[in-house]
């Protein structure tokens, strides 16, 4: 992938097949052999997005999506494929979680697979979804990776399991190389024309990822869609109604599996960031339960309830949900709310398992 202009690689992972097949991907960009110790340094000269970073996994593949108890939480488990990303949208929380900017790639990730399996297996009643695009956009390496394939295969035979690739990327090639999985989602992130040039910078347009999600869908796979973060701003909710109205033009509403809102949220790291980065985000912002910012409640609830009107005169069927918000929130938008996450989790899961 031309946008790699260096790989660095844990000696650990060196020689892991895994390593060794997206090498062969990367021809003539140079490599740099590391020992943990001395990542350090190399960080000096190495530590830019175009890096490539070929690591081990410190801790769990799979695990619980972090949340709180204060807000509302699905139950959603992540895949912790690797982290980074080559776009660089101005609100991007992971700004703020991680170190470096380098693309994390979890070489040895394979090693991991038969312990996810055997959770699955001994879980047989339970139902998973499961994502990858929490520390990373889950397609933007995937032409050097092939992950999408080696995942939608690894999970094909489990009924019990939505395996949710979320990304705004036109990354499809590969997941149109194979046979459409009943249990794959493939997920879009939307935003209006606006924000997608002004805050988005670099990733398609709107046009194109409608466009990508509809060959997705022409070829066999359900498709998810996040309004995530709605950005409040003069006339917002009039575009983001437009597209919708873009959407639901291009997909039938019985191909989406869920649709999520979320208005922008923000830790304190990000907070002076936005301010010079964009006059968008100058406005009124209130600190929440988890130490997050959000836009006062009224405003949320107002943005919400729009979306939600426009979204239900196509689609008074698909599972619609809000991302991290209140029960208070959920009450104003929905009419009503989950007790707690265990109820939220069920009824996600009875709604969307339908098959
Ligand atoms: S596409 Fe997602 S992960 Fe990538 S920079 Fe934008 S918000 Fe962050």
């Amino acid at each position: 992938m031309s946008l790699i202009k260096h790989i660095l690689i844990n000696n650990t992972v060196a020689d892991k097949p895994y390593t060794l097949q997206i090498l062969s991907r990367l021809k003539h960009v140079p490599i740099v052999f590391f020992d943990e110790p001395n990542f350090q340094s190399l960080k000096n000269t190495y530590d830019y997005e175009h890096t490539l970073l070929l690591t081990n996994l410190k801790g769990e593949l799979l695990k619980d999506c972090p949340g709180t108890q204060c807000y509302s939480c699905c139950g959603y488990k992540i895949l912790n494929i690797g982290a980074n990303c080559l776009y660089k949208c101005t609100y991007c929380i992971l700004q703020d979680y991680f170190k470096t900017k380098m693309q994390i790639v979890y070489a040895d990730l394979e090693e991991y697979i038969p312990s996810v399996l055997e959770q699955l297996r001994n879980n047989s009643n339970s139902l998973f979804r499961i994502g990858t695009g929490e520390f990373t956009d889950s397609l933007i390496l995937d032409d050097i990776t092939h992950l999408s394939t080696l995942l939608i295969d690894l999970f094909r035979p489990f009924q019990t399991v939505f395996l949710e690739l979320k990304t705004k990327t036109l990354c499809i090639d590969n997941l149109l190389s194979i046979k459409a999985s009943d249990n794959a989602v493939i997920a879009w992130s939307l935003n209006t024309p606006r924000m997608i040039k002004d805050i988005e910078k670099g990733t398609p347009s709107l046009e194109k990822r409608l466009a990508a999600a509809k060959k997705v869908v022409d070829h066999g796979y359900h498709v998810a869609f996040h309004f995530d973060p709605i950005i409040l701003y003069p006339n917002c909710l009039s575009e983001y109604e437009n597209v919708i109205d873009m959407l639901f033009a291009t997909i039938p509403a019985d191909k989406i599996k869920w649709i999520s809102m979320g208005t922008l949220r923000f830790t304190k790291g990000l907070k002076n960031n936005f301010y010079q980065r964009s006059p968008l985000f100058i406005d009124e912002f209130i600190q929440c339960n988890d130490n997050k910012f959000r836009y006062l409640r009224h405003r949320r609830v107002e943005a919400y309830a729009c979306i939600l009107s426009k979204i239900r005169e196509y689609a008074p069927l698909v599972y619609t949900y809000l991302c991290m918000e209140s029960p208070a929130v959920w009450t104003e938008v929905f009419g009503y709310k989950h007790n707690d996450n265990v109820i939220f989790e069920n009824d996600f899961n009875a709604q969307v398992f339908k098959r």
